[in-house]
């Protein structure tokens, strides 16, 4: 049995082996069991279905609530060799009615329709006269009031299961409360069901929360690491979302805003270009995201506060659907929380306004905390979570330094005093800051000797040695409204005895924020890019997003690989039979003499079968660390290239990765002659940003990526360059 599932899956889907719950939940699907599925995004749901389709005589009706997706899942489907379709209002009257022929012909064997439809007598009666094997129910919360997208359609599969008792269900929905699972198994009727339940750790994510203060330059630090890759930022305003896209496109990134208040049309275009690559930046409210299924981004920033922790789980969880590593940054500052405040008082129930509040606290918690956010989110769904370093994310990844606080500290408390204890945070930040605010005029602050004896520190600064004064006993808050900050005992003797005080600090990163670890595997970025490129042009001919096509997983796959030949191309994961079939010439063209230039060999016969589930589990350090080796060795890029069989944009992109991380290298003998760097130097300068692409614009073809990128390194380690 599993020789034959697993048979099916390498031919059809292309993959070696299932994913965590994958095989379980299909044996059960196929022992007649009805099912229930909780796994979160990118966890392979789709499958658990999709493959016992292929295994049933009868039809798979599949109901999914968004018709936007409906057709991207059959074309993904149809371009694996299934045979499937859907219906719903797109299609025609006679569009429908060759759907069903083919349907009643038993050629099919899933079909997609919409909540909608099963109300319909006549599409009941239709799919009375057919032989169903399976119901499967995506996002099955929608059937619940209590979830987030609730859908009163989903109500008819009441009606539905009780007109096919018989016919097995399989529900599944990527929702972690509990309250809406219960709800799910309730209405469905699925008493006896198989529960599979998965973690909800999405561990390809990284999560970090960053100060705002410093928001632009890290964005764009963000955007350029992820240049051409599809990222989506949230703001909290239409407005905002316009200014922050021109901003965008005046640094040189392709980006466009999306938000409720812009005509269907446009939002319909958008929403388009941003599914097939087209543009890979979209700044949006919250109202982008819920009709995208798409694999492949890599970023979600989130500009302001979400109003609850289910919607920053829901909307982050956005990136990274394929399973490669992908950032989710918040970025906070303690100003926002007032901006959602204003909101939450213009709620008019009591009852909602104390919950909206309760859960903006939990925002807040988890925004201002000094945790694990992993943990943090994982433990607010109720899983347990007892790693204590989850490797991804701000507080777990960024080396936090000791420092000698003593000073700043006498001087943070004394304002304190000097104040009467009668101010909250902000206003005696103001004060050290030298600050000249109406409020510091009025009450005559700027008289103070402590006005302007903390100038050396910036605001978020200051008001993170608050907090940690805060926590060491020193300060205390007062009130919760319009809180008061006042010096304990134990502050005051502090102050007078003088003894030296230790606190810690994140270490400043002076040139890449710490979610820009080492993440990936050695694949060939040059060679990548070029597959990505004719990934699009087919895509754009065949009409479909480009990952139906291939996901990038499969890509970066080939990319580490070189298959050679049609065989090979097929052993790659992710090429299924029609696939290699169909696709094979078309990227063995363009993989073969990009191998053979740079000396590669296929690399698909020495791979394990039982490797790793996704590539990118595999650390990266490894292979950074033989990079380095040679650099030790005095080898040139072109050299290491050779030896390692890599192209010299990776190479050039591991020593970067090395001295981001602090390694102290030589790469004078590495640099551009003095007169390009010149050159290169002043197009930087020229192009107000250290970013690759503006550079690389001015300056034309004939300086390519890797040169610009060593520039800027040598120029870094100089100080001629931020
Ligand atoms: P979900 O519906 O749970 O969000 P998907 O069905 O979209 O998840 O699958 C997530 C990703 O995992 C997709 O990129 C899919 O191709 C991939 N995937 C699914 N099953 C496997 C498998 N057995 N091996 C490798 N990748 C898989
Ligand atoms: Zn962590």
């Amino acid at each position: 049995m599993l020789d034959k599932l697993l048979k099916l899956l390498k031919s059809y889907f292309g993959f070696d082996r299932f994913l965590p719950l994958q095989e379980e939940i299909i044996q059960g699907v196929l022992g007649g069991k009805d099912t229930l599925v909780l796994m979160p995004t990118g966890g392979g749901k789709s499958l658990c279905y999709q493959l016992p389709a292929l295994c049933f005589n009868g039809l798979t009706l599949v109901v999914s609530p968004l018709i936007a997706l409906m057709k991207d899942q059959v074309d993904a489907l149809n371009a694996n060799g299934i045979a499937a379709s859907f219906i719903n209002s797109t299609l025609t009257a006679a569009e429908i009615a060759a759907v069903q022929e083919q349907a009643r012909s038993g050629a099919l064997k899933l079909l997609y329709a919409a909540p909608e439809r099963l109300a319909l007598p006549e599409f009941r009666n239709f799919l009375s006269s057919l032989e169903l094997s399976l119901i499967a129910v995506d996002e099955a919360h929608c059937i619940s009031e209590w979830g987030h997208d609730f859908r009163p359609d989903y109500r008819n599969l009441n009606t539905l299961r009780r007109e096919f008792p018989e016919v097995p269900v399989i529900a599944l929905t990527a929702t972690a409360t509990e309250k809406v699972r219960e709800d799910i198994a309730a209405q469905l009727d699925l008493q006896d069901a198989a529960r599979f339940i998965s973690s909800f750790n999405r561990a390809n994510l990284t999560y970090a929360v960053e100060s705002k203060s410093t928001s632009w330059p890290s964005l764009l630090r963000l955007l350029d690491k992820h240049r051409n890759e599809s990222a989506i930022i949230y703001c909290f305003s239409r407005k905002d979302t316009e200014s922050m896209a021109a901003n965008l496109v005046a640094q040189g990134f392709k980006a466009l805003p999306y938000h409720a208040g812009l005509e269907p049309v446009i939002r319909r275009e958008t929403q388009e270009k941003f599914i097939r690559d087209q543009v890979p930046i979209i700044v949006a409210t919250i109202a982008f995201g819920m009709g995208i299924n798409k694999p492949d981004i890599r970023l979600v920033v989130h500009q302001d506060l979400t109003k609850t922790l289910e919607a920053y789980y829901q909307e982050t969880g956005r990136a990274g659907r394929d399973g490669l590593p992908s950032d989710c940054v918040l970025f906070f500052s303690y100003g926002d929380k007032s901006k959602q405040d204003y909101f939450i008082s213009q709620i008019v129930d009591d009852a909602q306004r104390e919950t909206a509040r309760e859960k903006l606290a939990q925002v807040l918690r988890f925004a201002e905390g000094h945790s694990c956010r992993r943990k943090y989110l994982l433990e607010y769904f109720g899983e347990e979570w007892d790693q204590a370093n989850c490797a991804g994310c701000d507080v777990c990844l960024t080396p936090r330094e000791e420092f000698d606080a003593t000073e700043i500290a006498q001087k943070v408390l004394s304002a304190v005093i000097r104040t009467g204890e009668r101010f909250g945070a902000n206003h005696v930040v103001d004060i050290l800051r030298g600050a000249k605010t109406k409020r510091v005029g009025e009450l005559g602050h700027e008289k103070l000797p402590v006005h302007g004896i903390a100038q050396d520190f910036s605001g978020d600064e200051l008001k993170q040695l608050v907090r940690s004064l805060t926590e060491r006993g020193f300060l205390a808050v007062i009130g919760t409204d319009r809180p008061t900050i006042s010096v304990t005992p134990a502050g005051r003797s502090f102050l007078k005895c003088r003894e030296e005080l230790i606190l810690a600090r994140p270490k400043p990163r002076d040139v890449e924020p710490a979610v820009a670890r080492a993440t990936d595997f050695a694949y060939d970025q040059e060679l990548f890019d070029k597959l990505r490129d004719l990934r699009k042009s087919i895509a754009e001919a065949r009409q479909v997003p480009p990952y139906v096509i291939f996901h990038d997983t499969v890509l970066r796959e080939m990319a580490a690989l070189f298959p050679m030949n049609p065989e090979s191309f097929g052993r790659i994961n992710g090429v299924g039979a029609r696939k290699q079939a169909d696709l094979g010439d078309q990227f063995l063209a363009v993989i073969r003499p990009y191998a053979q230039a740079n000396g590669l060999t296929d690399g698909t016969a020495s791979r394990s079968p039982r490797r790793e589930r996704r590539v990118s589990a595999r650390r990266p350090s490894a292979t950074i660390y033989e990079t380095n080796k040679l650099l030790q060795q005095g080898l040139s890029v072109a050299e290491m290239s050779k030896q390692r069989g890599l192209a010299g944009s990776t190479i050039a992109g591991h020593i970067e990765r090395l001295i981001m991380e602090g390694e102290a290298l030589d790469i004078d003998h590495l640099l551009p002659p003095p007169d390009r760097v010149a050159k290169i130097r002043s197009a930087f300068l020229r192009a107000g940003s250290a970013l690759l692409a503006p550079v690389r614009e001015l300056l034309g073809e004939e300086f390519s990526y890797e040169e610009l990128r060593l520039a800027r390194l040598g120029l870094r380690q100089r100080g001629l360059l931020d």
